[in-house]
């Protein structure tokens, strides 16, 4: 999948030691090297060779018709660290590769760790468009306060996932295609030993391109209500990035895949009737122009998705409700889908409890059909952005 022949055999790592946008941006639209070849590459470092730079570096040698939703490692991650005091040095864009953390890690021993998800689209005239970053960034300091973590700025965060995605553009789809992935990371990578805050934090960004999340392509999905693990509880973290919350339920996850269902959908844990969220992705329910989503009250992860189609669905005149949505509520639904960055909006053709299925509407003319025109056609560019959620970068 990934080329080990190098066609342009030209190297940034010099400046990419202290890498910044301007060191990076020299090189214009055609420079990168392929991971593995990264580190043998940083050693034979030959400044000529950057003339016999060809026109096909412009895309790395990938299959776009067959992508999925696997790690397709990039040329390039991003890495930022920051000590007791609190503050983040100056990050770095370098040769992406394994991490080297003590044994003693927070976030090895305690789950002290977040992550983030979002996606760069290329558009036809060769820049990318993120979506709404700064959310990302925002509600990485919401989980780093919960997880007693110093966060990055808003505008270290952005920054951070700019050079990342650019560094990587050879990598980023074309048009029509799918995305390139962004997963930042913030840790707790210094040693501790009695329960407590790591002494140092870590913050990464890597990169994969990808299509489809789930295998059913665009098809809907089938979910399954779990009724003996919960994913969140009150006053727990489930409203956060928590990397200690996705453990815990790939049990549930796996089970509901070995009996052919896409997915699993949560209930509260409490009354065990009220819908949370699917193991990634936030739900919502259509019934006549009401269109209900659980409120995010600390168990739900408040989705960027899921808060950009609460505004679309209301420009478009439905009456959108945050609120419990009880299971029988659900059963008597005419549509259901998720939405959340990797599956973007996805239509849910079924839902069982127990031996019970249930069936919705799906296929064209449908909301969630509509829904994710409005949002895709809004985060590529062929719709105009009235909402200033798209930034574009070069
Ligand atoms: C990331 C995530 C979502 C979706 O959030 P987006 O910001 O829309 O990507 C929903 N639920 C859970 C549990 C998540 O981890």
């Amino acid at each position: 999948m990934i080329s080990r022949s190098l066609a342009c055999r030209r190297i940034v790592a010099p400046s990419l030691r202290n890498s910044s946008r301007s060191s990076l941006s020299q090189f214009g639209g055609c420079w990168g090297y392929t991971s593995q070849a990264a580190s043998s590459l940083l050693q034979a470092f030959e400044p000529s060779v950057h003339r016999t730079c060809r026109v096909e570096d412009e895309y790395a040698d990938v299959d776009w018709d067959n992508l999925g939703f696997g790690l397709m490692p990039t040329d390039y991650m991003y890495q930022m660290k920051c000590t007791e005091n609190g503050t983040f040095e100056r990050g770095q864009v370098r040769p992406y590769g394994n991490v080297e953390l003590s044994p003693s890690a927070g976030v090895l021993n305690y789950g002290q760790g977040l992550f983030e998800g979002l996606k760069a689209h290329r558009k036809e005239n060769g820049s990318l468009l993120l979506f709404r970053p700064d959310q990302n960034a925002i509600r990485m300091k919401v989980g780093a306060d919960r997880m007693c973590m110093p966060a990055p700025s808003v505008e270290q965060f952005v920054d951070a996932v700019r050079e990342t995605a650019l560094a990587n553009k050879r990598w980023v789809p074309p048009p029509g295609k799918g995305s390139l992935y962004m997963r930042p990371l913030l840790m707790g990578s210094g040693p501790v030993l009695g329960l407590a805050p790591a002494p140092e934090f870590t913050f990464l960004i890597y990169a994969s391109p990808v299509r489809n999340y789930f295998k059913e392509g665009t098809a809907p999905l089938n979910l399954y209500i779990e009724d003996e693990f919960d994913r969140a509880s009150r006053g727990g973290t489930g409203g956060v990035k928590s990397i200690t919350n996705y453990a815990p339920v790939l049990k549930a996850l796996a089970r509901a895949k070995s009996r052919g269902f896409s997915d699993v959908l949560y209930l509260d844990s409490v009354v065990k009737n009220n819908l949370e969220e699917v193991s990634s992705c936030n739900i919502f329910v259509l019934k006549g122009n009401v269109l209900s989503t659980p409120a995010t009250n600390g168990t739900i992860l408040s989705g960027i998705t899921r808060k950009s189609i609460i505004e679309i669905s209301r420009d478009l005149g439905y009456q959108v409700e945050e609120r419990a949505v009880p299971v029988e509520e659900l059963m008597e639904a005419e549509e259901v889908f998720c939405t959340g960055t990797a599956v973007v909006v996805a239509p849910v053709g079924s839902v069982t409890s127990k031996d019970k299925r249930i069936e919705f509407k799906t296929g064209a003319q449908t909301a969630c059909g509509r829904l994710y025109d409005i949002l895709v056609g809004i985060q590529t560019g062929h719709i105009k952005d009235k909402y200033g959620w798209v930034v574009e970068i070069n």
